[in-house]
């Protein structure tokens, strides 16, 4: 491992000054992703400013609006009374990542930031233009069973490995960040992450320096909690990672969608909102023949490549079971 520079601070004007000041620095959290890509080489920072001493760790309602600290851990936040009331959605994509020991280091910023699990990205000897821009894409013609199926492009196939993220995308969370000169900024949860096109070596759209200080979902969003489920289908029942996940959540009244939101997991470099299932079932009386058409609807513009054309179908399926679990429908 790179010797690096560690340093410690109590407020969020020194460590975003230290950060932007030094273009190898970087934030160090729970450090659960972090410190595994430092041993393994792929990330070399030449000094980390340790986090561990801001109080960013508040969860808690501002006149209806739930403000979650970039702090706070994922076990935390999962657990808070309020996050099970309002939006056990996001409790149950919490609860249905990683182990029970990384979630209760893990920080809710940390898992915003979390890097792809590539195996091709890991490997140093492997070429990789997201770790290394410029040295190609070992996935592309190799093993690429866990990869993209959505908006990705030639120069990376990756996607992104949170269950968190998918849920906050289908509860239209918002992003609060601070930069270096004191500046505040407010990112909407579908803007935050991106897609690979020319540089995959950038993950989201924040600008070196900038913070994470908060996270907020908004009121309407408690509309949608008696009506909402998370479903992950992986290799095993914990520790892995999605090979599809489904967050879907519905506004209903008198038996009829009034307004949907769906997002998924493991289909692309970022968290997908699933704006033509949505469509479908938006104003709509659910049935098993719209909810399979709303599905089919999202994954006929997929694209598979060698060895994930089974998740085209698992993307399908997994949409339908979660739609009709949100709905309390009766499942085959
Ligand atoms: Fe690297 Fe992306 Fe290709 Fe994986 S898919 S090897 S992360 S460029």
């Amino acid at each position: 491992m790179r010797p690096f520079k560690f340093s410690k601070v109590t407020d969020v004007a020194a460590a975003t000054q230290l950060v932007s000041g030094n273009r190898e620095a970087k934030f160090m959290a729970g450090g659960t992703n972090l410190l595994d890509l430092m041993k393994e080489g792929v990330e070399r920072p030449s000094e980390l400013i340790d986090l561990s001493r801001l109080s960013l760790t508040q969860i808690k309602s501002v006149s209806g609006v739930i403000s979650i600290g970039a702090l706070a851990k994922n076990t935390d936040t999962a657990n808070h009374p309020l996050i099970r009331r309002d939006y056990p959605l996001l409790t149950q994509a919490i609860l249905a990542g990683a182990s029970a020991q990384i979630r209760n280091m893990a920080t809710n910023g940390g898992n915003l930031m979390q890097r792809t699990r590539c195996t091709y990205f890991y490997d140093v000897g492997m070429p990789c233009n997201k770790r290394e821009p410029g040295t190609g894409c070992g996935a592309m013609e190799g093993i690429n069973k866990a990869h993209a199926l959505f908006g990705w492009s030639d120069k990376c196939i990756a996607t992104n490995p949170s269950d968190m993220n998918v849920a906050l995308l289908a509860l239209d969370a918002v992003v609060k960040v601070q930069s270096a000169d004191g500046k505040q900024r407010s990112i909407s949860f579908g803007e935050f992450h991106r897609l690979p096109g020319d540089t995959p070596e950038k993950d989201n759209t924040l600008a070196h320096g900038e913070l994470i200080t908060s996270i907020e979902i908004p009121a309407a969003s408690a509309a949608y909690a008696s009506n909402s489920h998370y479903l992950k289908v992986r290799d095993r029942s914990s520790y892995a990672f999605a090979l599809v996940s489904v967050a879907a959540a519905f506004e209903t009244k008198g038996g009829l969608i009034q307004k949907s939101r769906i997002a998924m997991g493991g289909v692309a470099h970022k968290p997908w909102r699933a704006f033509a299932t949505e469509k479908l079932l938006d104003r709509k009386r659910p049935t098993d023949e719209l909810i399979k058409a709303a599905a089919e609807a999202e994954m006929k513009d997929a694209k598979a490549l060698e060895h994930n054309r089974y998740k085209v179908e698992l993307g399908k399926r997994a949409l339908v079971l979660a739609i009709k679990r949100a709905l309390k429908m009766g499942v085959a």
